[in-house]
């Protein structure tokens, strides 16, 4: 690892006036960028410590809506998350993410800019787009079992591994955004990140040393709600497919439907045709198809992850009937379908 300095924000005022070296990063919790530089796929020569950041490792609950301070750990977010009825989802995606040690670590800012786990990303013997710009992909030819198959391009084919992420879109989440001048702007989670077209090195829209101040996810109704995650294994693993969802019914018609994929796309996945297809449709095997076959309309496959598209379409469904049959029979309910 490279020498690195140190320096600790205790106060948002803090960043402020912040004096950084042009090679700086943010570090909340490290579970991620501890790795990468241990891998010299990152080498920063001074890290802005977020993680003593007092102002900022709160939940607040206000009349529309919470505010999640942006170094809230995760374990304290599914905890909370777990007795808030319309955002059963999040906790259940939460706990379906890490282990409990990673999660007593990682932050809610943190989470959300984690990296791809793409394999050839972190060999630097390797050619990959995102960590060296120009230098080609190897995924594209090579083993890309856990590659996207939404939003991908010629020069990257990462996916996005968070699944909080994924479930913050569902819930159509905002950003807070502070920057060293002090101005703040609000961002919809579902238009932060970016797909990578022709430079994958490119991951979101924060601009020049702005960072994650906090969350705000709108109080809405979301009726049963479900978080599926299949993997390799049911645990400390990431997501080969995975299905944030909530129905609310009337008679047979969808009256509401949220969603995001996780492990299909460039980044948290918000299938904006699959919605609305499904919004104010009869609910039927039918019109589950018509709804994922919109959104794989312009999926691609690479070789090792041709799986995925029916991967997505039996989970989607699955997940779709199973939410169908307990707010039918649970007409008016709130909450987790599955208790974690
Ligand atoms: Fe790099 Fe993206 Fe290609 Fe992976 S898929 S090697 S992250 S450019």
């Amino acid at each position: 690892m490279n020498p690195f300095s140190v320096q600790n924000i205790k106060h948002t005022q803090d960043i402020t006036g912040l004096s950084t070296e042009d090679s700086a990063k943010y570090i909340a919790g490290g579970t991620n960028l501890i790795d990468l530089m241990k891998l010299q796929v990152e080498t920063p020569s001074q890290l802005i410590n977020l993680s003593q950041w007092e102002d900022e490792q709160s939940i607040t609950e206000h009349d529309d809506h919470y505010r999640v301070g942006a170094m809230v750990t995760n374990t304290a977010l599914a905890n909370y998350a777990y007795h808030k009825p319309s955002l059963s989802l999040l906790s259940q995606a939460l706990l379906s993410g890490a282990t409990v040690q990673l999660r007593n670590r990682a932050t809610t800012g943190g989470n959300l800019l984690q990296r791809t786990r793409c394999y050839y990303f972190y060999d630097t013997t390797k050619a990959c787009n995102k960590r060296q710009p120009g230098s080609g992909c190897d995924a594209l030819t090579r083993m890309n079992r856990i590659h996207a198959i939404l939003g991908t391009s010629d020069d990257c084919i990462a996916t996005h591994p968070s699944d909080m992420a994924v479930a913050m879109m569902a819930l159509d989440a905002k950003l807070l955004l502070t920057a060293k001048s002090g101005n703040e702007r609000v961002v919809p989670v579902r238009e932060f990140y970016c797909e990578p077209g022709s430079t994958p090195h490119i991951e979101n829209i924060l601009e020049n040393e702005e960072v994650i101040t906090a969350v705000i996810i709108p109080k809405q109704r979301h009726g049963s709600q479900y978080y599926r995650k299949v993997r390799d294994r049911s645990s400390y693993a990431f997501a080969l497919v995975s299905v944030a969802a909530g129905l609310v019914v009337k008679g047979n018609r969808i009256e509401k439907v949220t969603l995001g994929f996780g492990g299909v796309g460039t980044k948290p996945w918000f299938p904006v045709s699959a919605i609305k297809v499904l919004t104010g449709a009869e609910f039927s095997d039918e019109v589950l198809d018509l709804a994922i076959d919109a959104e794989l309309a312009d999926a691609k496959v690479y070789g090792s992850n041709n799986f995925k598209p029916d991967l997505l379409r039996n989970t989607f469904k699955s997940v779709l009937n199973s939410l169908y049959e307990h707010q039918c029979e649970n007409d008016d309910y709130e909450g987790a379908l599955y208790e974690n």
